[in-house]
């Protein structure tokens, strides 16, 4: 049965300072995502020994431990790919259109994913989706990993708002990471995906 495997960072630990520095992004990487994919494929491997014993007294809690942990790989597989060291500046094409179409501008785009991002109360994600159903990007303010998150929606371009995404180099003050994570956006990744999840929409 295949197993959750942690993916390379598609650059060094240091490619994207001064945005983040090296040492949080090889902790964040080798640490934090490290431990969702453990925390992933060890849940299962309890799921399947509930299984085979006919027991299911701890299933409430395993499954809530595997949407954490299987949400948590997803977004930080997703974050590592959604920055770059050449990002930043603003999307144009499909993308740019349908920023404009659904927030009306991309500073207002720009502005509501900033504070979903620095508002959140705890640990979570600031998340631009496209939503299938309505056929609109929407931004959603994502509690730990997997929490108020709109079913089916598909995770276009996240900002990790946890503290150990920011805390060793910024402190107190989130507000200056999220302006940081602007300028290594790599809006080609983003546009793809949303090119992919239009595409992936099923007739309504
Ligand atoms: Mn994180």
């Amino acid at each position: 049965m295949a197993t959750y495997s942690l993916p390379d960072l598609p650059y060094d630990y240091a490619a994207l300072e001064p945005a983040i520095v090296g040492q949080i992004l090889e902790l964040h990487h080798d640490k934090h995502h490290a431990g969702y994919v453990t925390g992933a494929n060890t849940t299962l491997e309890k799921l399947e020994e509930a299984r085979s014993k006919g027991d299911f007294g701890a299933l409430v809690g395993l499954e809530k431990t595997l949407a954490f942990n299987i949400s948590g790989h997803v977004l930080h597989s997703l974050y590592w790919q959604n920055l770059s060291p050449d990002g930043g500046g603003r999307p144009d094409g499909d993308l740019g259109d349908a920023i404009k179409e659904h927030f009306g501008s991309f500073d207002g785009f720009s502005k509501q994913l900033t504070n979903a991002t620095t508002t959140v109360q705890g640990s979570g994600w600031g998340v631009l989706a496209y939503e299938p159903t309505g056929k609109k990007l929407i931004i959603t303010q994502v509690y730990d990993h997997q929490g108020n998150v709109g079913v089916g929606a598909t995770p276009l371009l996240v900002f990790d708002a946890w503290e150990h995404a920011w805390y060793l180099q910024y402190k107190n003050v989130k507000a200056d990471y999220v302006d940081a994570l602007w300028k290594i956006v790599n809006w080609q990744d983003v546009a793809a995906r949303y090119a992919a999840a239009v595409a992936g929409t099923p007739a309504a």
